[in-house]
């Protein structure tokens, strides 16, 4: 198919269908780098209420700049992967201090603000500052795919050039902005995944897949994600209204959240294995929940949460040794950060 017609097809099928989103009616680089951030991994109707509710609480990139990371955290809650949440805060700090609390314009110096990568730099170009730099991500490997007929594995990092290439040359002095906006829409609303609606779609006549009947193989990927089963035991010591939780430390999933002391294990844990682990005078064992299941991308957890009654100060002041956890009071626990696993165990259970 002729580039240029598919770009003013897809920019013209973008001003009939494109959706109103509140970061779209803007150029300020601050709103569409949040709107970004939170998007990445995150659906629009999961994702619109965080961008409210970000732009209420921090109005400017220096407001979010001068936070503390455990409020950042808290207001990120239930959006998951919170390195997201963290890379945010630096990069706001990052702003301010190195580039005078304005964003850079140009894709090359986006690139170097913490936790934005390819994708969020070409949107931020072309969006607040209308370079032409084409975005590339899961809705433009499809589209590109179907309608040129490429069949280079995209599960191999060589062929992101491969996509990239072709974009940066479709938007090459055009309106990056609206192409952009416009292949993302396509993508998620009309050339979908599974079920594409090829009948009213503007490129049927030209497009290689609905041609050759290989909606279905395009774009090729090869590699499975792997998924990890994890089992944890969490155990929840109580003592005087007050809990122990701990900060979750690097290299593990939810950093810097809160949760409680646990035992991780290959296989689910018994009650009878928890409770032999924890010999130890003056712990009443209280109850113990049900399995409780969390999915993330490359892991399932399953938990379970055990209860214990501590009755005296030392034991207490032993656990919280041991488990490297601090006391919490009830009105403590609700404000902390948590991984929305334990945040919805929270809410079940009267503690
Ligand atoms: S014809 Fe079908 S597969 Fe091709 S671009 Fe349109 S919706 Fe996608």
């Amino acid at each position: 198919m002729e580039r240029e017609i598919f770009v003013s097809q897809l920019i013209k099928w973008y001003r009939h269908n494109g959706r109103d989103l509140p970061w779209r009616n803007t150029t300020d680089p601050y709103k569409i780098w949040l709107s970004e951030i939170i998007l990445q991994q995150t659906r629009i109707v999961q994702g619109l209420p965080y961008y409210f509710k970000f732009l209420d609480t921090f109005p400017t990139i220096k407001d979010l700049a001068e936070a503390e990371e455990q409020q950042v955290l808290r207001l990120w809650q239930g959006l998951g992967y919170y390195s997201r949440a963290r890379n945010l805060h630096a990069c706001s700090r990052q702003v301010v201090s190195e580039y005078n609390g304005e964003f850079p314009s140009t894709y090359e110096e986006l690139l170097k603000l913490k936790g934005v990568g390819k994708y969020t730099a070409s949107a931020i170009a072309s969006f607040a500052f209308d370079q032409n730099k084409a975005v590339v991500d899961g809705n433009v490997f499809r589209v590109l795919s179907r309608v040129f007929g490429i069949e280079d594995d995209i599960a191999e990092a060589k062929t992101f050039k491969v996509f990239e290439s072709l974009a940066d040359d479709l938007v090459r002095g055009k309106n990056a902005a609206a192409f952009n906006q416009g292949i993302m829409d396509f993508g998620a609303i009309q050339c979908t995944p599974k079920s594409p609606s090829c009948g009213l779609c503007p490129f049927s006549e030209t497009c290689v897949a609905f041609n050759t009947g290989r909606q279905n193989h395009l774009p090729v990927k090869s590699k499975k994600v792997k998924v990890k089963e994890r089992h944890f035991a969490y155990l929840i010591f109580e003592y005087k209204e007050q809990l122990l939780l701990k900060e979750r430390g690097a290299k593990d999933i939810w950093q810097g959240l809160n949760d409680f002391p646990l035992i991780e294990s290959k296989q689910s844990t018994s009650e009878d294995e928890v409770l032999g682990e924890l010999k130890m005078e003056g712990l009443i064992h209280l109850d113990t929940s049900e399995m409780h299941k969390h999915v993330l991308t490359h892991q399932r957890i399953f938990a379970k949460f055990f209860r214990f009654k501590v009755n005296d100060s030392a034991n207490f002041a032993k656990l919280q040794n041991h488990y490297g956890a601090r006391p919490y009071d009830m009105d403590q626990i609700e404000s902390l950060p948590k991984p929305i696993l334990i945040e919805n165990y929270w809410k079940q259970s009267i503690l």
